[in-house]
């Protein structure tokens, strides 16, 4: 790694020392000097007027002020005893008031000395008062720099050793000082020109110490361009890289396929369906590995395709693998496929942690023979026992819910390539995450569903309600059909998210006592989930009340009610998936989101979304704007660390413009071997926080 300026550990920086270093790298996780540039002001105060006090009100935001105290005083008995007096200029009047460290605060305040005032006024019984407002005397020789002022994220603890938001303020001066002659441009000049950004150097002046509105959106601009850029440009390196390097089995043959074609296949294939499988079979044939994500909305109709891929690698000799997150996903994808494989004369197994040992030795052996054909598991195929004869296709369903590490182990095997993979989600991702998460996958969506589905029905309906409600779920279980009834998971705590729904489980049994009822929740033995599952599917049971471990790929065609309640308190992204579990047989189906009356006007707002449209991608789209990226990719573990700035839902057309920038520039020049695209080399290869491995990419 070459050396630069930014790397430099932040105990350097003049009046830190090593054990302030140590806490604002516990606290912040900031290290080097260039963390500290990027450690962002989460928000603006804006100081950049004075306001004569008569012009205030309480909708204002903190406002400054400059007069004196007066009439300071104690007010209260014992613990509601508090320091109250008056703050006035020429124009008027307001009160101010502590509530704590009242004796330090009287001390603070000089009688009849100018001060300049910070604070929110807020109106207390029709007259309008600031509480802890922030003061410094006003000094006439140094009048106060009118600005955007910054606020750093702080920590109990980081103020308890006094490194304020002030002092922060000052290390960024301090830094910014130091390093003006050493900071390197990380963009290209032209592109620079070409989009109107302002320099690296001025982006972290505006950033950390704007003087207005407008510098601040120069700042951000800059940066939010940068952000972007990099990602884009680090995910497509991997993409060409691998497009260029990763030899992958050829699959030309397509025997089964077509067999299965002529003979089995159940329904007329989806026109999107047969573009995926055209676009996998593409992929399957041209000598590298196919590393392909499958989006398609639930009950678009995945399984099929992931079938005829199967298919694809069975024509060509080679075994497939199928992992899910779950152990009820995976016994699901077991059954349907288990139907296929029988009339394809394939041998396939279910291994997951539940599978007996002497049930598991027969498949493992079944496997490294080459008998078994097709493997559904769940982290146990992970395991190193896990031998197949000749692995040459993976799915992955749900892959966010696999570390990175874990599917490496995967790849590891099959031999002398790694197989070829498809992920498939069932979580509609908006462009922009889909480019950043998955930008190295080449992406197939199924944006269609079978003809003939009836569209959801979904109602918002609120707690007054629940009686008629439950007369209409009573309506559908007579003429046949079954009801899932899910309740949220409310706490933290997994005890009394139990308690929730054993409670919930009781109501629903005197409710619904005519019928069978099964529950299932997260805590269950995987036998014991799979034993009230069995009960749900075969009809045994008309109503299933769970938690939302029924959320993905559970399939029960006779199913035609989801009552979701508390519906306010799931993810718009999760309520959809909830909703996917009916609609997937003939009968008109209904989604029911039960609400409180007394839900916030914002959550009634969401969830009317959900009942004017059956789209999913909208709904993420939705969901990203309210609840950002870490809710609609779900359980991500690492977030997305490289993006500070950008807004995943407001920023999408710059994520666009950018991407095709990116393009454009790797088609030129996909070595960065162009003295003008220097400046990129140079970041990617000396600042850390672009980690890649930059010794594969030759
Ligand atoms: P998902 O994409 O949610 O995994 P599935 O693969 O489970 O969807 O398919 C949902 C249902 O639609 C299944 O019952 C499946 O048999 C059926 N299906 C899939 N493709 C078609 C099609 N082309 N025509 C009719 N039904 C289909
Ligand atoms: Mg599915």
């Amino acid at each position: 790694m070459v050396e630069s300026v930014l790397q430099t550990p932040i105990e350097f920086l003049k009046g830190v020392g090593p054990s302030r270093a140590a806490l604002l790298t516990k606290e912040t996780g900031i290290r080097t000097f260039r963390d500290l540039l990027y450690y962002f002001p989460f928000r603006y105060e804006d100081r950049t007027r004075l306001f004569p006090i008569s012009s205030i009100h309480e909708d204002m935001p903190s406002v400054q002020l400059i007069g004196w105290f007066h009439d300071l005083r104690f007010e209260g008995q014992g613990l509601k005893k508090r320091l109250i007096g008056y703050f006035s200029d020429e124009t008027g009047m307001v009160e101010v008031v502590w509530f704590s460290g009242i004796q330090y605060w009287s001390k603070q305040i000089q009688a009849g000395k100018k001060y300049l005032l910070f604070g929110k006024p807020a109106l207390f019984k029709n007259s309008l008062s600031i509480a802890h407002p922030e003061f410094e005397l006003y000094d006439n020789q140094k009048p106060p720099e009118l600005a955007l002022s910054p606020v750093y994220r702080s920590s109990l603890e980081l103020k308890k050793s006094r490194i304020s938001n002030k002092m922060i303020s000052n290390m960024l001066r301090q830094l910014l000082q130091n390093i003006k002659s050493h900071l390197p441009e990380s963009l290209p000049d032209y592109l620079i020109r070409k989009n109107q950004l302002v320099g690296r150097y001025n982006s972290f002046w505006y950033l950390h110490f704007p003087a207005n509105q407008s510098e601040l959106a120069k700042g951000l601009q800059r940066q939010k361009y940068e952000e972007i850029f990099y990602a884009q440009l680090k995910a497509l390196m991997l993409r060409t890289k691998r497009r260029s390097e990763n030899k992958g089995f050829v699959f030309t043959h397509t025997t089964s396929l077509k067999e299965f074609y002529v003979n089995h296949l159940p329904f007329e294939l989806t026109s999107a369906q047969k573009r995926v499988i055209k676009e996998i079979h593409q992929d399957l044939r041209s000598g590298l590995q196919m590393n392909r994500l499958l989006q398609g909305d639930v009950g678009s109709g995945k399984t099929m395709v992931a079938f005829c891929s199967i298919l694809l690698a069975q024509s060509n000799g080679y075994q497939s693998c199928i992992m899910a997150p779950t152990e009820i996903l995976a016994e699901q994808h077991f059954k349907t496929l288990s139907v296929f494989c029988e009339q394809m004369g394939l041998t396939i197994g279910l291994l997951t942690g539940s599978t007996k040992k002497a049930e598991r030795q027969k498949l493992l052996a079944m496997l490294e023979e080459g008998a078994c054909r097709v493997m559904v598991g769940t982290h146990a195929l992970l395991e190193d026992p896990v031998v197949f004869h000749s692995l040459g296709l993976c799915i992955i369903d749900e892959q966010h819910k696999f570390g990175v590490a874990q599917r490496a182990r995967l790849w590891k095997k099959s031999h002398p390539y790694e197989p070829h993979i498809l992920v498939m989600t069932a979580t509609p991702i908006p462009r922009t995450l889909a480019m950043t998460v998955y930008g190295d996958l080449d992406v197939s969506v199924i944006d269609e569903l079978p003809l003939g589905r009836k569209p959801i029905i979904t109602v918002l309906r609120f707690d007054p309600e629940i009686q008629k409600v439950f007369g209409f779920v009573k309506e559908q279980l007579a003429i046949g059909r079954q009801a899932y009834i899910v309740y949220p998971l409310i706490e933290e705590s997994e005890s009394l998210d139990l308690k929730n729904l054993m409670e919930g489980y009781e109501e629903m049994k005197k409710v619904f006592k005519e019928y069978s009822l099964a529950m299932v929740h997260g805590r269950m033995k995987s036998n014991e989930k799979e034993k009230e599952m069995t009960r749900f599917s075969s009809n045994e049971a008309q109503v299933l009340v769970s938690t939302t471990v029924v959320e993905v790929g559970v399939n029960v065609a006779n199913a035609s009610i989801m009552l979701i309640q508390n519906a306010e308190r799931f993810g718009l992204a999760q309520l959809h998936q909830l909703r996917g579990r009916v609609g997937r047989g003939s009968d008109q189906s209904y989604c029911i989101l039960m609400a409180q009356v007394k839900a916030s006007e914002d959550s009634k707002k969401r969830l009317k979304l959900l009942c004017s449209t059956n789209d999913g991608f909208k709904i993420a789209q939705e969901d990203l704007s309210l609840r950002g990226p870490g809710d609609v990719l779900g359980t991500l573990q690492s977030g997305l660390p490289d993006f500070k700035l950008t807004d995943f839902s407001a920023d999408v057309s710059l994520f666009s413009s950018i991407r095709s920038e990116v393009e454009v520039l790797l088609e030129h020049d996909p070595q960065l071997r162009s003295s003008e695209h220097q400046p990129i080399l140079d970041c990617l290869q000396k600042e850390t926080a672009y980690p890649m491995d930059w010794a594969k990419i030759s």
